[in-house]
């Protein structure tokens, strides 16, 4: 949830950065972000090459190219190499995977944001006159209406306006930014 709600933030504050970086550390690991920027760089490069690039051993960078490859953000490609008959694989980078990865994500956040804003306008919640916290009804209902923080009584809450503004704000934007 806090991630979600950190990375709609980000979707939406720096679009045009950080943004990538970002969606890439989210679903593959930061770890694999020094590769990427080395393989935007480039056209395609061997992963000899690559790890020497990245003066790190072969499989930590096959590693993380295999992760980078589950979404699409680097292709391979096998070709010989002709002086000693070997193998060897080349990658390189695939932009149409970030903006898959992109258009997943938005919708990912875009439900849990919708999700919120229907608990947010049917819910009835309860909270004390200081507002340390909101209960749905059941769970008010349990602790007699006694508030858990500072054991006031606990009424009911009208729907918070605010927050409802903030939530369809945010779902707007995102659709906006999202195809
Ligand atoms: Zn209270």
């Amino acid at each position: 949830m806090t991630r979600l709600k950190l990375m709609v933030t980000k979707l939406m504050l720096d679009f045009d950065n950080g943004i990538v970086e970002h969606m890439v550390s989210e679903s593959v690991g930061s770890d694999v972000l020094p590769l990427l920027r080395k393989l935007k760089r480039k056209k395609e490069v061997s992963e000899l090459e690559l790890a020497e690039i990245m003066e790190a051993d072969v499989n930590t960078v096959r590693n993380q190219l295999y992760r980078m490859h589950q979404h699409n953000l680097v292709f391979s490609e096998r070709r010989r190499d002709e002086s000693n008959g070997w193998y060897v694989y080349w990658w390189g980078f695939q932009p149409k995977g970030l903006q898959n990865l992109f258009t997943r994500l938005s919708k990912k956040s875009l439900a849990e944001l919708e999700k919120k804003l229907q608990r947010e306008s049917s819910t009835t919640f309860y909270a004390c006159e200081k507002n340390c916290a909101r209960l749905e009804f059941e769970d008010a209902y349990s602790i007699e209406f006694r508030c858990p923080e500072c054991g006031e009584l606990m009424h009911l809450r009208e729907a918070d306006k605010d927050r409802i503004q903030v939530l369809k704000r945010q779902i707007a934007a995102l659709k906006a930014t999202a195809r």
